[in-house]
């Protein structure tokens, strides 16, 4: 989705698209938690403008396919998720890095981090195009440990069987080694 800056009135705009399933496909293929596009994603998206920085606030619902992380079973999910970004002209962008950096010269702090900063990214031109931020929200919205359903007990770690279809019977137990001297007391 490209937008003209100067097609943003004072009001905002409001933007509608779809992302066919090929395109959410090739997305969701860059990702290692294993999602596949069941379907498409449609993405509402409100764009408002202050001076020369652009404001977006998107809602997006994505039809995927997943795996459980713990006992493998297909997981259908539509994924529905918001995000926020301000779009900052690339010099004034540059700008503010070469501060934040000559801010942190001055004050190193180790793993500093700026949340105000996080969210936004450059633009350059006339013309925004959403697409690449969108890209990267859809795969920061991923989970990475999909489950089946809360409290899937997964496979059996010894013969793997679906736990979930009830016990196999196997000593899974890992001694706590917590307890390993409890164990030597001798109750009198
Ligand atoms: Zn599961
Ligand atoms: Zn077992």
């Amino acid at each position: 989705m490209r937008v003209n800056i100067d097609e943003i009135k004072e009001a905002g705009i409001d933007r509608r698209w779809d992302l066919p399933r090929e395109a959410l496909d090739a997305i969701v293929l860059g990702d290692r938690s294993g999602w596949r596009a069941s379907g498409g994603a449609h993405v509402e998206a409100r764009i408002e403008k202050l001076d020369r920085r652009v404001f977006v606030k998107a809602r997006v619902t994505a039809e995927l396919a997943g795996e459980c992380s713990r006992c493998l079973a297909p997981i259908a999910s539509r994924l529905p998720f918001a995000f926020a970004l301000t779009l900052v002209p690339a010099d004034e962008y540059d700008e503010q890095e070469s501060v934040a950096a000559e801010d942190k010269a001055h004050h190193p702090v180790a793993g500093s981090f700026d949340p105000q900063h996080a969210e936004e990214e450059a633009y350059q031109g006339k013309v925004v195009d959403l697409d690449p931020f969108l890209r990267e929200q859809v795969l920061l919205s991923l989970p990475e440990y999909p489950v089946c359903r809360e409290g899937c007990k997964g496979l059996c770690s010894v013969c793997g069987k679906n736990l979930n279809d009830g016990e196999c019977g196997c000593d899974r137990k890992v001694p706590d080694p917590r307890w390993a001297g409890l164990a030597k007391v001798k109750l009198t």
